[in-house]
Order: structure tokens, then C-alpha cells, then sequence
């Protein structure tokens, strides 16, 4: 049963957005399906997602780029009318160490991560502000609170993310817009299955919950921060880690 609201999901065709978006589709919103280079599996998703009666859209956009992240939020519009929800979720990471990390390195992964989710936010906001109201969620990770070894690009981007949230937050408040971040720990997707196996182990020693996470893990905090139940919510930040970054 659909519920009159749409959410647009970024870099949602595999791991951790996908389960958000098949989440947010069996709680009735209509989706908008976001994908870079996954349209195989986003096929797959949408036959998926009409199989149990739910309504979603694709669109391919890369977020890094100013005028595909307007393309997003523009075809959306054009399919629903409105967007209740964003959730900037599409991220990458380059990892080395700080010593041999390229300038290229540095500059896709702050381009994808945080630059591509600033521009989602800017135009779904213009939306939403309209509207007088609006949720929008960021991915972040624990890294962008805790830093890690070989990724400086990507704890820098992470880390940016919460202080682009909290800021964004500060800036929208008054028009009924909440901003949160969610920062997942180790949770298996196509992301962390490039981990070798020691670093995977090591890792696990550090999560007091004794196990890796799973995306509809952290789909389902996605769903409540995006429900009227988080209305009073905003700035804020929800590590999801099995206790690593206590
Ligand atoms: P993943 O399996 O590697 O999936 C990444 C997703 O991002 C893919 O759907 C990919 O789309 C999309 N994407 C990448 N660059 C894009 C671009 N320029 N434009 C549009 N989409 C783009 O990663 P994941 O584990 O699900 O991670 C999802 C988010 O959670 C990321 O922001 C990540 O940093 C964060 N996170 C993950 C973990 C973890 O342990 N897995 C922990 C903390 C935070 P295509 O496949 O279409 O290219």
C-alpha cells in the first residue's frame, strides 16, 4: 500500500542502498532509484520492488556531477511531484596510505562522497523547502568520527559529511526540514567484501557485538529518521557499529 510520500535513494542498485530502498518501497513510499553503473541488478531491484506492489523509478546519474545530480532530483519530480525523503547514500573508497595516496585518489572520493551529496541536498532541498517539508538522511561512517589507516580521503570525506549535516541542519530547521547523518560500522556489501581476510578479522575483534553489521541493519535506522516518529530530530548523528567506536 503506497503512502503519498517519495524518497530518493543515491547509489541505491547494491549494499546498504538498496536495502534502504527495498525498505522504504514495503513501508509505501514511492522510490527513486539512483545508479551509476548497477542497471543489471537496478532491473533486478525494480521487478523486485512492482513485485510486491511497490511504485519506483530509476535514474542513472553520476552524483559527483553537478548537472546529473540536478537531472536525479529534476526526473524525480517529473515522475511524483514531490520528495519527502533523500538519502545521500552512494559512496566510494580509494584506500592507501597517506604517503602513496594519488591526488586523483584524494579528489574522486571527496567528489562522490561528500561534493555529490551536497549537490543532491541542494537541489532536493530547493524541493522540500517548498514544500515546507522534508527529511534528509546522509551516509557517513564511524571512519568520519574515529579515522582509520588508509583512508584519510575517506574519513576526511565522511567526517565532512557530518559537519555538512549539522550545518545544513542549523540552515533549514525553520522551514520544517530535518538533516541527520547515519554512521554505519563494518557491515558487508561489495565495499567491505574487498577487505582481506585479516583486516576483516582485526576488525572484528574491535566490534563488542562480536559480528559484522548487515545493510537492513542500517536500513531500518534510515526508516525511522525518515518517519514522523524522528520529527524532532535533526543535526544529528546515529553510529550503527556494533559498539566499535565506544
Ligand atoms: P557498495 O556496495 O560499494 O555500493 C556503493 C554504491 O554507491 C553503489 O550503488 C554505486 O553505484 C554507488 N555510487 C558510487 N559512486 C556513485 C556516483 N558517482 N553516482 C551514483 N552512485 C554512485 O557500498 P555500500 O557498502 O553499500 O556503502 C553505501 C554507503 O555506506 C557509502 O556511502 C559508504 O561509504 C557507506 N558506508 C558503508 C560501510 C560498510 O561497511 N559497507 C560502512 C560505513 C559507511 P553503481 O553500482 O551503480 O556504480
Amino acid at each position: 500500500m503506497l503512502n503519498g510520500k517519495v524518497a530518493v535513494i543515491t547509489g541505491a542498485g547494491r549494499g546498504i542502498g538498496r536495502a534502504i530502498a527495498v525498505r522504504l518501497a514495503k513501508d509505501g513510499y514511492s522510490v527513486v532509484i539512483n545508479y551509476r553503473s548497477s542497471k543489471g541488478k537496478v532491473e533486478e531491484l525494480l521487478a523486485e520492488i512492482e513485485g510486491f506492489g511497490g511504485r519506483a523509478l530509476a535514474v542513472a546519474a553520476d552524483i559527483s556531477r553537478e548537472d546529473e545530480a540536478k537531472k536525479l532530483i529534476d526526473e524525480a519530480i517529473k515522475e511524483f511531484g514531490r520528495i519527502d525523503v533523500l538519502v545521500n547514500n552512494a559512496g566510494i573508497t580509494r584506500d592507501n596510505l597517506m604517503l602513496r595516496m594519488s591526488e586523483e585518489d584524494f579528489d574522486s572520493v571527496i567528489d562522490t562522497n561528500l561534493k555529490g551529496a551536497f549537490l543532491c541536498m541542494k537541489f532536493a532541498s530547493a524541493v522540500m523547502l517548498k514544500q515546507k517539508e522534508g527529511k534528509i538522511i546522509n551516509i557517513s561512517s564511524v571512519v568520519g568520527v574515529t579515522g582509520n589507516i588508509g583512508q584519510v580521503n575517506y574519513a576526511a570525506s565522511k567526517a565532512g559529511v557530518i559537519g555538512m549535516t549539522k550545518a545544513a541542519a542549523k540552515e533549514l530547521a525553520s522551514r520544517g526540514i530535518t538533516v541527520n547523518a547515519v554512521a554505519p560500522g563494518f557491515i558487508e556489501s561489495d565495499m567491505t567484501a574487498a577487505l582481506s581476510d585479516k583486516v576483516k578479522e582485526t576488525i572484528l575483534a574491535h566490534i563488542p557485538l562480536k559480528r559484522y553489521g548487515r545493510a537492513d541493519e542500517v536500513a531500518s535506522v534510515v526508516r525511522f529518521l525518515a518517519s514522523d516518529e524522528a520529527d524532532y530530530i535533526t543535526g544529528q548523528v546515529l553510529i550503527v557499529d556494533g559498539g566499535m567506536a565506544i
